[in-house]
């Protein structure tokens, strides 16, 4: 989507400091970050705006998300962290892009659930 930020941190055009990617998703550090560690990671494709729209189709890449934080936080020796995906302006969301946050940090003691 030709207007939105994080396709165009995947396509190169607004420059990201890169985790890693693969064919379906990518990995980068959040520019404002909220604890020590805070990592997004999120589809190469925009056809997932946030949670509301993962169906039977698409879930595959939901799910290879999950296993690239397990694998991502392992490399880095992180074993408490926390991730959260904002499902719309009330809940937070500011970029309508797909996306996970992965956060670690003495801040994470306070547990909203
Ligand atoms: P949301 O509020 O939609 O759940 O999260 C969007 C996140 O994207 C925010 O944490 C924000 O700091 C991050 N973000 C917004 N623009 C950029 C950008 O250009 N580069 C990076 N690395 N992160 C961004
Ligand atoms: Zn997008």
């Amino acid at each position: 989507m030709s207007d939105c930020i994080f396709c165009k941190i995947v396509s190169g055009d607004i420059p990201s400091k890169k985790i890693f990617e693969d064919e379906l998703c990518y990995a980068f550090y959040d520019i404002n970050p909220q604890s020590d560690v805070h990592f997004l990671v999120i589809p190469k494709t925009h056809d997932m705006q946030a949670v509301k729209d993962i169906n039977e189709a698409n879930s595959n890449v939901v799910a290879h998300i999950f296993e690239v934080i397990a694998e991502l936080t392992c490399e880095m020796n992180i074993d408490s962290y926390r991730v959260i995906t904002n499902c719309g302006e009330g809940a937070g969301q500011t970029v309508k892009h797909l996306h996970f946050h992965v956060l670690s940090g003495d801040n994470l003691n306070e547990n909203l659930v």
